[in-house]
């Protein structure tokens, strides 16, 4: 991803997409004092654009600092990128951190706030299990407390348990990890929330420690337009034997079927393709 043409948004001003550096004494790199966003645009807007920039902001209070920029300056430099990109549909990145300074210890108050954000074409999270439905592998970490880390944060320091997953689901031959939290409920996969399917009515896990996804919240709330009734609440993994349907959502993963995890297995069925054909117009309309 380094090395390609094309401007990235950093500090205020666009710089070559080669040239978008940082010191290797940054303060985010030792400490993990970063958040980010991960945002899709379609047709060239950004989908709910205004939420994730929020987000962003909230995400970097919970770990304990301000980015110095407001929403609106932030929306304003992510659609900049986008023209600039010259994309319609891309991913679109931003991400905040304690940059290089003064302070190299574990403070960093002393230490500038930095913001990029990065825009590229990005297809299907799980490549053509969109279609036949992704096999998870259960990870053997935990989703942690939350009196253990800001878990509602999209910080960097929540996804190193999630590249250790995700590196261990693939090398099984699975698409993605599922997380248990620390009272061992389910959770979330490594990038994406889940939802099952039982007698028509849907289960999803009540989202008390680990991010309320934004799809995840407009999967909810189409469900609920079409009548359909959402349990929002502890899932036990023994459970999982009597679902008949489970899917994924999440920015990158739209919503994507699951056809398997560990031995448990799912019909891609009706009520799954309808919701992601829903979030296609949506996201479209
Ligand atoms: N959980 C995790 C760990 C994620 O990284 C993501 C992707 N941001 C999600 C859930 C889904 O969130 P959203 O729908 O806001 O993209």
């Amino acid at each position: 991803y380094d090395d390609r043409d094309g401007h990235i948004w950093m500090d205020g001003k666009m710089v070559d997409w080669r040239q978008a550096n940082v010191h290797i004494l940054t303060h985010a790199m030792h400490y993990a004092s970063s958040v980010f966003e991960g945002e899709r645009a379609y047709g060239g807007k950004i989908f709910k654009s205004r939420a994730h920039s929020e987000r962003l902001k909230r995400s970097a209070e919970m770990i304990d600092f301000e980015i110095p920029y407001s929403v609106d300056e932030i929306e304003a430099a992510k659609a900049e990128v986008l023209k600039v990109s010259g994309l319609t549909d891309a991913y679109v990145r931003a991400v905040a951190w304690r940059g290089a300074g003064d302070d190299m210890g574990v403070a960093s108050a002393r230490n500038p706030v930095r913001l990029a954000i990065a825009a590229w074409e990005w297809g299907a999270y799980y490549g053509d299990a969109k279609m036949k439905g992704a096999k998870l592998d259960i990870s053997k970490w935990k989703r942690p407390s939350p009196e253990t880390i800001p878990v509602h944060a999209k910080a960097a320091g929540l996804y190193m348990i999630c590249t250790m997953s995700k590196h261990a689901a693939e090398a099984k031959g699975c698409s993605d990890a599922l997380f248990m939290d620390y009272r061992g409920y389910v959770a979330e996969a490594t990038g994406a929330n889940i939802f099952f399917v039982k007698d028509g009515e849907v289960h999803t896990p009540d989202a008390d420690c680990f991010l309320n996804g934004i799809t995840r919240q407009t999967v909810i709330g189409m469900l609920k337009d079409k009548g359909i009734a959402v349990h929002e609440r502890h899932i036990m993994p023994e459970e999982l034997e009597g679902f008949e349907q489970c899917w994924l959502t999440g920015t990158a993963a739209e919503v994507t079927p699951v056809g398997q995890i560990g031995d448990y297995t799912f019909e891609v069925g009706a009520m799954t393709r309808d919701i992601a054909e829903s979030y296609e117009k949506l996201v479209r309309s």
